[in-house]
């Protein structure tokens, strides 16, 4: 089991929002017990699969999943819904970048400052 509790407890719904949604946070998904992906779902008058969301700590992002086999055999002895990548973002894809020279955010496709023309020295690594 994982811990749904600590999780559902901080979950915020954001109705200021043009669009209304719920944000819930993964605590701690390497800590052996606690939950480790969420699987989002939609209920409605369309169907869509599933989707599985994790952080990749190696990667530094997040890894989405959807599975391919929802039926099985009765005497199958495991039911392997075969959850497998399907996209995969980068945790700070939008990141701004601060130009050195001058201190403006610039958007994250930038190389060079939006205000002062300076190179800009790349993402959050450096
Ligand atoms: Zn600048």
């Amino acid at each position: 089991m994982g811990n749904k509790k600590v999780i559902l407890d901080h979950v915020e719904e954001h109705d200021d929002d043009t669009v209304p949604s719920i944000h819930l946070d993964l605590w701690y998904p390497d800590v052996k017990g606690n939950t480790r992906a969420i699987v989002i779902g939609l209920m409605d008058v369309r169907a869509a699969d599933d989707i599985r969301v994790s952080y990749d700590k190696e990667r530094d992002g997040w890894k989405i999943e959807q599975a391919s086999t929802f039926k099985w055999e009765a005497d199958d002895p495991v039911c392997d819904p075969d959850w497998q990548e399907v996209a995969f973002i980068q945790a700070w894809a939008r990141e701004k970048t601060e130009c050195l020279q001058c201190g403006n955010l610039n958007q994250p496709t930038r190389k060079q400052c939006e205000k002062c023309n300076a190179i800009l020295e790349g993402g959050k690594d450096d």
